[in-house]
Parts: C-alpha cells; structure tokens; sequence
C-alpha cells in the first residue's frame, strides 16, 4: 500500500462527492426544479463548483501527485490506482491553468444559459441568447489558450477535451469520407424512399401506454431499475452518478410513436455503458465512461444498429401492435422496417435518420471551427446556419426555433462535443463488424435474448470505465484504431438492401 496515494484519497473522495451534487442539480434542472429556481439555483453550483475546484487544485494534491509521479512511488501503486493517478494528474495541469475566479463565473454563466437558450428557442428569437452565448464562447477561447499542447489550435484544443487524441486533421478526413459515401447515396434513397409510407407513426398513440411500453423496452435490453431510473424532461438524456445510480429520461409526444421508443433504447445504450463500470472503478475519477464518443458508440449502436434492425423486431413487433391495436393492426413487420430507416433530409438533428445525421454533425463541426478561427461571429450564425444547410440536406429551416437555436449544448459550453456523435457511429460499426466473431448476433436478437450482447460489450468496453481511450479499447478490440470505412461500408450496405435492391 502506499502511503502517499492513501494521503491523496480524501482528496478524491470530496472532489467525487462535490461532482456528484453538481450532477444531481443538472438532473434536477432538467426534470423536477421548478422554473423559477435557475437565479438561485445557479448561485449554489456556482458556490459548488468553486469547492470541487478547490478540492482538487489546491497545494496538498499538487505536491502528493508530483511525489507520486515519480517511478519509484508510480510503480507501487495497484493499475487502478495508476489509472486514477495519470487522470487526476491530466485534470489537475488542465484545471490550474484557468483561474479561479474564471473557472466559478463560468460555471455560474453556463448554469443561466440554459434557460436563457431555452426561452430564446419558444420565442424564436436568436437575439435574446446571443450575447449568453457570445460571453460563453468567449471564454472557452480563454480556457483553451490556457490549455492547449503549442501545436495544436484552439478548436484542436476543445476537440481533445470530448476525445482524446483526435483534433481537426483527423476529423478533416474522416468527415470528408463520409461526404464522399453519405451525399451521393442520400440522394439515391431518397429518389426510392418516397414511395415508403409511414403514416403509422404519426397516429394517435396514449402516453401512459407508450411509458409503459418504453419501461418494457429499458428492462428488454438490460437496463436494471434496482440501479437506475426514469424520468420526463424536455429532451431525453442519461446521468450518472455511479454503477449502482444511473438515470435516463425520456419525451413523449402523443402522435409519435417512435421518437420516445427509439430515445429509450438510445439512453438505454448509454445507461448499460455506466452500469457495467467495474465495482473496483466506481466512486472514482476513472469510473465513468471514457468519452462522449464511446458512449455514443454504446447508444448507437442500441439503437440504430440493433433497434431499426428487423432481427429485433421480429419478436417484439407482435407486442407492440397488441399494444396500440386501432392504429397498428393493419402495419406488417417489413412495412415497420422500411417505415423506421427511411431517410428523409429535414431541419432538426435530433429527428435525422441514420442516414442524413452525420451530414447535421458535418455541419455543427464546420462551424464551431468558423467560429473559433474567427472566420465568422456569433451574430452571423443564423445566416451561415441555414446557408449550410440548404447546401448539405437541401432544406431551410423555417426559423431559428427549427434553425441554429435547436441545440442545447452550446449554452453549456460544449464545444468540439458534436463530432463525438458521429465517430460514436462510426465506433459503433467498427465493434458490430468484429462482434460477430464472438456472438451471433442475429441470433440473439430473434431469439429475444440480449444478454450475449450486453456482456461482451461489457466485457471489451464497460468494465474499464475510463482507464482506457477510445482507439486503447478499439485496438484491443478490433486490431485497429478508428477507421470510417466500417460505417460508410455498414451505411452502405444497410440502405441499399432495404431501398434500393
Ligand atoms: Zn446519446
């Protein structure tokens, strides 16, 4: 045992406790807090944050982790504790190059802008959350010239916050691989597509039946309500506390019948992710997953790869007309299939096929980084917005509301986090390429048994929390880094077969 990494736990341990308030309140301002409690509310995590901050820089960690980055005392300690250490070093030389005092009135600023976005989204009226998010992107400017490595820009920067080790060069060519794959079969599917009638999903469908319907579906692939919850909030999103608190929400529209299903088998995907951290990780800072764009990859790949697949269907397609028998009694199984997948260009991300979504996620990429390098302001992105969008999916939103105002993230501040989307997709489809030398997929999937699936993910990605990165976990998985061709030759193959064969 060593004495000085027993020195540092309490340190670990009020920083751990101190986050998990933190996550706590941003759940709550999701689901429950009433309305009005933001002014106040965003004094308490300000006063929160302040504290997590201390817990970590302060002079006592900073000379424990200098003792204990030497090989003598490194060496001693267990792999987790490593794991621990080499994380706590990496947040602690990113952490004390901003100031204090930046650190809090950022936090502060971001917990307002939430809502300021979201009032300014109902009124359509961009203006009112400009100078929020003017003032935002102006100190992740600040935080990441305080930050970055001296190669890198200061977009490379924000990038290597989500995902470590992949900045703009590798995006550059990665994004422009699925242009080439993505634009010109889009616009083949879609000359098929319109003849696919879809007509079901925007019947009448009672919300208690679909919350009912979506708890089956959570339970179905694995997630376990003696460790996690569900929840309403205006946009479905996992939180987790730790491997035996993890919770996911979910939106209900009462004449979409797969916006809620197709949300819960997304967060279901991440929330499997965190529950299957190793006990041995949780309640540490390595114990949650490694990067937005693993996760991503778990949630994915539920529910693009397995959930619009006919295979998952096939058992549960009968359930799910017994459980809406005036409208879906007359909608057979491959109708249901061709229905789920069809692409179809529209204005908002979250409503994209899987077909049309990396081109959204090109397009957030293109101009977080015009915006960064200064190539354009914050007043100029509602033009560049629609701009890009008329050139990538051919449609103009009708107004900011359905435009550039319809994401949350930026009022948070997360930068370089959209990217992490669409390599999700593509991690996803490098894992179901080598998945099925261990599993059979199909199989399983028909059988009604996902088990098989849930733990070989656990097995190769879960169980390590985020002791390693995304290409670590990749490599020792498939043999290779991040490769796109997985996911333009998946894309490829899947839409041809189901439009255009
Ligand atoms: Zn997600």
């Amino acid at each position: 045992m060593s004495e000085l990494y027993e020195k540092l736990r309490p340190h670990i341990e009020r920083q751990f406790a101190l986050d998990c308030a933190l996550t706590l309140y941003s759940w709550d301002n999701e689901t429950l807090a009433p309305k009005d409690a933001m002014e106040n509310t965003a004094k308490i995590i300000g006063t929160l944050s302040a504290q997590a901050y201390g817990a970590l820089v302060n002079d006592e960690v900073r000379t424990l982790l200098a003792s204990l980055r030497e090989p003598k005392e490194f060496d001693v300690l267990s792999s987790v504790e490593q794991s621990i250490v080499k994380k706590l070093n990496k947040n602690f030389d990113r952490l004390e190059k901003i100031p204090a005092n930046e650190y809090r009135a950022y936090s502060e600023l971001t917990a307002k802008a939430g809502s300021i976005w979201a009032k300014a989204k109902t009124e359509n009226d961009f203006a009112a959350f400009a100078p929020s998010l003017k003032e935002i992107v102006s100190y992740q400017k600040k935080f990441a010239a305080y930050t970055k490595k001296p190669e890198m820009s200061l977009y490379d920067a924000m990038l290597d916050e989500n995902e470590e080790g992949i900045l703009t060069r590798e995006l550059d060519i990665f994004f422009e691989k699925i242009k080439e794959t993505v634009v010109p079969l889009l616009k083949k599917v879609v000359a098929k597509n319109d003849t696919v009638n879809k007509d079901y999903n925007s019947r009448h469908f009672p919300v208690e039946r679909q919350k009912e319907f979506c708890r089956f579906l959570a339970e179905y692939i694995g997630f376990d309500f003696n460790r996690g919850v569900m929840a309403e909030s205006a946009h479905p999103f996992t939180t987790n506390l730790h491997n035996h608190d993890v919770r996911i929400t979910n939106h209900f529209y009462e004449n979409n019948l797969e916006s809620a299903m197709f949300s819960v088998i997304h967060e279901g995907g991440h929330a499997l992710y965190e529950l299957g951290v190793d006990d041995a990780l949780t309640l540490t800072p390595v114990g949650g997953g490694t990067s937005m764009g693993v996760h991503e990859s778990q949630s994915r790949f539920y529910e693009n790869i397995l959930g619009r697949s006919e295979a998952f269907w096939k058992p549960l397609f009968g359930k799910l007309q017994e459980n809406y028998p005036e409208v879906l009694s007359g909608v057979d199984l491959k109708d249901f299939i061709r229905g789920i997948n069809k692409a179809e260009p529209g204005p908002i991300r979250t409503e994209a096929d899987e077909l049309t979504y990396p081109l959204h996620i090109i397009i957030r990429y293109e101009i977080e980084k015009m915006l960064m390098e200064d190539l354009i302001s914050v007043d100029e992105l509602p033009r560049v917005w629609n701009e890009k969008y008329k050139e990538y999916l051919g449609v103009t939103p009708k107004n900011d509301t359905e435009g550039v105002l319809q994401d949350v993230h930026w009022s948070g501040g997360a930068f370089g986090y959209f990217p992490s989307y669409a390599i999700g997709n593509a991690v996803a489809a490098q894992i179901y390429a080598y998945m099925h030398n261990e599993v059979n997929v199909k199989e399983c999937l028909e059988k009604g048994n996902l088990i098989p699936i849930r733990e070989y993910l656990r097995e190769h990605i879960h169980c390590f929390g985020s002791t390693k990165n995304m290409n670590e976990l990749l490599i020792a998985m498939t043999g290779e880094p991040l490769n796109a061709e997985y996911y333009t030759k998946y894309l490829t193959e899947k839409y041809t077969k189901l439009y255009l064969e």
